[in-house]
């Protein structure tokens, strides 16, 4: 199942509150601020701290 890309507007970062970036080739949510990466599963984003991967750059 593909991520809704109007679920963007409604998504933030559970650490910072701000907007996430889509990456639609890794299925991950980005939080630049935090430089936190989200996964998404079966298109429903993970937006857990704990379940974050640092982003490497
Ligand atoms: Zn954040």
């Amino acid at each position: 199942m593909a991520f809704d890309k109007k679920l963007l507007e409604i998504v933030a970062c559970p650490v910072c509150k701000g907007k996430l970036e889509y990456n639609k080739d890794a299925q991950q949510l980005i939080c630049k601020a935090d430089k936190l990466v989200y996964p998404i599963n079966d298109g429903i984003p993970v937006l857990l701290e704990n379940k974050a991967e640092p982003l490497v750059e």
